[in-house]
């Protein structure tokens, strides 16, 4: 999230998109309890506006009203990254997490993720497990042994799915965690998927999910590490020890799932936490895979290849852009992406990577560049050692490589 005080605009320009004179209200009314909730000089009073805005984002995203989001959004962009960070903040709580009543009994409700870094030379998996219930069975019977609180419910998606697969909207995911979650009160361990899935990118490295519904009586502990330990200490169960068990157990399991990859099962969490720890974690591995694909594909050594570092943003920093050529040439062969958790987010990770992978000739870029992608085929464009943005072309027979290049 980005963290820098920029100096505030008093008034949003970007209302106009809204579709109707009271959403226009609502969004305006939206923003004046964002900006207090941001102003407020006590936890108190920043509570008693956040309660305001999650009641209209709450009915926003009832009306599948996703134009009035991304119009608040930019809207707050406009105004501050603070105001747009805790609006995001509260979007992201909305989507991910509910009330629902049954049998008088109030339960809270939220969409879980149990996320896998995943890298491989093959195609890495995606897709539903119609025929691998007995593997997610298992997995599920793991995720209430060591991560979820005992009194939690629970259904699953049966997919392992890419980012792609799963709803982008911050109301479609809502609509997916308020399926999960009644199907979750109603003891049914699944749900039907929807017939079309999307396609996967077909990256080296890449995150892969699975998706469930949480559902736990009002007030009580969604996670193991939130109850105390039965031995009267005053002790919880440490999220760490919770992940190694985790990590242990379903290790076989997601064996099954991921043939020919690598892979490093993450703790499970609220749906938008795990995917940027998802996301986080990939990062160095799609460096590592993409030195081991150049170097063993065009049968050169590390050393043999240049690394170029780009940082891409508009205007504040969005994500790094790194290119692979070769010493004696400014092709760029293979370029991955490195996406950033802070605007501020430097990049000496991505040099010690690179080193690591043995990769010593690196140029970095003082520009900034713009986000730039190919309008064939949507594939971000990188530098070139001499700073020019260019698509990567793959030297080989595509067969030799499973990215897509023309
Ligand atoms: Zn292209």
């Amino acid at each position: 999230m980005p963290v820098s005080k920029a100096p505030r605009k008093k008034t949003p320009t970007s209302l106009g998109k809204a579709r109707t004179d009271r959403a226009v209200r609502e969004i305006a009314h939206l923003i004046n309890h964002v900006t207090s909730c941001v102003d407020a000089g006590s936890r108190a009073e920043s509570l008693y506006w956040e309660t305001l805005a999650h009641a209209t984002l709450v009915k926003l995203m009832t009306d599948l009203n996703e134009p009035a989001l991304d119009t608040a959004l930019s809207a707050a962009g406009e105004m501050s990254p603070d105001i747009q960070d805790t609006l995001l903040s509260l979007c992201e709580a909305v989507a991910e997490s509910q009330t629902h009543e049954l049998d008088g009994q109030l339960y809270e409700t939220m969409l879980v993720s149990l996320p896998v870094a995943v890298w491989s030379r093959y195609a890495i998996p995606a897709g539903p497990l119609d025929t691998q219930l007995d593997t997610l069975a298992a997995i599920i019977t793991h995720l209430r042994a060591h991560v979820l609180a005992k009194d939690a419910k629970v259904a699953v998606a049966p997919i392992l799915g890419s980012i792609d697969q799963i709803p982008p909207r911050f109301t479609t995911l809502r609509l997916l965690c308020s399926e999960l979650t009644r199907a979750a009160l109603n003891d049914e361990p699944y749900i039907k998927l929807p017939k079309k899935l999307e396609t996967s990118a077909e990256l080296l490295a890449d995150p892969r999910f699975i998706l469930v519904g949480v559902a736990v009586p009002a007030g009580k502990p969604f996670f193991r590490w939130q109850e105390l330990l039965p031995d009267k200490s005053g002790d919880y169960v440490s999220r760490e020890s919770c992940f190694v068990t985790w990590r242990t157990q379903t290790r076989p399991l997601f064996a099954k799932l991921l043939p020919a990859c690598e892979f490093e099962a993450l703790l499970p969490d609220a749906f938008f936490s795990a995917a940027r720890a998802a996301d986080r974690a990939v990062r160095p591995h799609a460096i590592q895979a993409g030195v081991a694909l150049i170097t063993d594909s065009l049968k050169l050594q590390p050393n043999q290849l240049r690394a170029v570092v780009a940082a891409v943003g508009d205007p504040h920093l969005l994500e790094y852009r790194i290119s692979f050529a070769t010493n004696d040439s400014d092709d760029v062969v293979h370029g991955t992406v490195w996406p950033v958790f802070t605007a501020e987010e430097e990049d000496q990770e991505i040099e010690r990577v690179l080193r690591a992978a043995g990769v010593t000739n690196i140029v970095k870029h003082n520009d900034m560049f713009e986000p730039e992608e190919c309008e064939d085929c949507g594939t971000p464009l990188f530098a070139n050692p001499d700073g020019e943005m260019v698509h990567p072309e793959w030297p080989l027979d595509p067969a030799e490589s499973k990215a897509h290049y023309h």
